[in-house]
């Protein structure tokens, strides 16, 4: 993430430039001061452009509150191999731009954000360039809950992203995630590895990541793991086999949760999570 996307600016840059030059050419004729209009347009444009990039700044100028660096240094288990200042200015931007909530008025703590954000911002760590696609509501119930959304004993899911609607997390299930980092379990890395790959045309286990020339090859791949799964040659749980998007979810959890053993069980995957997110979770380990 960054706090001035150049792509962007130099969209918007454009934008102002010809909307200043429009409206000089077109009251210049009729008033003396069409140039100033002209000026005036281009300041207003570029200006509005630029509230994104200002709010990003002012964002990353505030210190994360006390309960939120408490969380991210003392319960974030990845905090001490990742770029720290990098990614609690990325933190920062997530909890300045997404929104957070709790059903049934639960409350929502600093904590429980950071550790929605800490993984999002983990997940784009090894490539600064990217964005997540929009703005996001993150939704927390207390409790699991069913497919009409009602939490309760009956519920079975723990998370859910949507494309268009806000990601939800069971809270508990958020804070076991990070407390066990290496049973390959982490609703958090889940649903974001959901979200990553909505911004495709639709979720379909393969993310705009994955580089376009690389694309084939990867739908084989996981193909071939899915296959795996079915004959019970896989480490991944079951659930990853019921479609493409739930292989690469569940491979996400297990790629760094248990790197060591998805790298010897499962050296193309490993490799192919580890080009695609450009970090590498094994060398932490050793
Ligand atoms: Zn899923």
């Amino acid at each position: 993430m960054r706090i001035l996307n150049r792509k962007t600016a130099t969209f918007s840059l454009t934008l102002a430039l010809l909307t200043g030059a429009g409206v000089g050419v077109a009251t210049e004729p009729s008033t003396s001061a069409g140039w100033a209009f002209g000026c005036a347009a281009f300041l207003l444009t570029a200006g509005w452009s630029a509230r994104s990039p200002i709010r990003r700044l002012l964002a990353v100028r505030r210190p994360l509150s006390p309960e939120s660096a408490r969380w991210l240094r003392a319960e974030f288990p990845f905090y001490r191999f990742l770029e720290q200042a990098r990614l609690e200015r990325d933190i920062k931007i997530l909890l300045a731009e997404w929104t957070f909530e709790g059903v049934a008025d639960m409350e929502v703590t600093d904590a429980l954000k950071t550790a929605v954000a800490a993984g999002a911002a983990l997940l784009l760590h090894g490539r600064p360039d990217w964005e997540w696609p929009a703005r996001h509501a993150i939704l927390f119930y207390p409790d699991c809950f069913d497919d009409t959304y009602a939490a309760g004993e009956e519920g079975e899911f723990d998370g859910m992203a949507h494309a268009q609607g806000p990601v939800i997390f069971v809270a508990e299930s958020v804070r076991q995630g990070w407390k066990h980092p290496a049973d390959g379990h982490n609703v958090v890395l889940h649903e974001m590895a959901h979200l990553l790959d909505y911004e495709s045309a639709f979720a379909d286990g393969a993310p705009s990541l994955v580089a376009s020339e690389s694309l084939a090859a990867w739908r084989e791949l996981v193909r071939r793991e899915i296959r795996r799964i079915r004959i019970g040659r896989s480490m991944l749980r079951r659930y990853a086999a019921r479609d493409p998007a739930e292989l690469f979810a569940v491979a996400v959890e297990n790629f760094f949760e248990r790197p060591e053993r998805m790298a010897e069980r499962h050296p193309e995957l490993f490799a192919a999570l580890r080009n695609i997110f450009r970090i590498d979770p094994l060398a932490w380990r050793t």
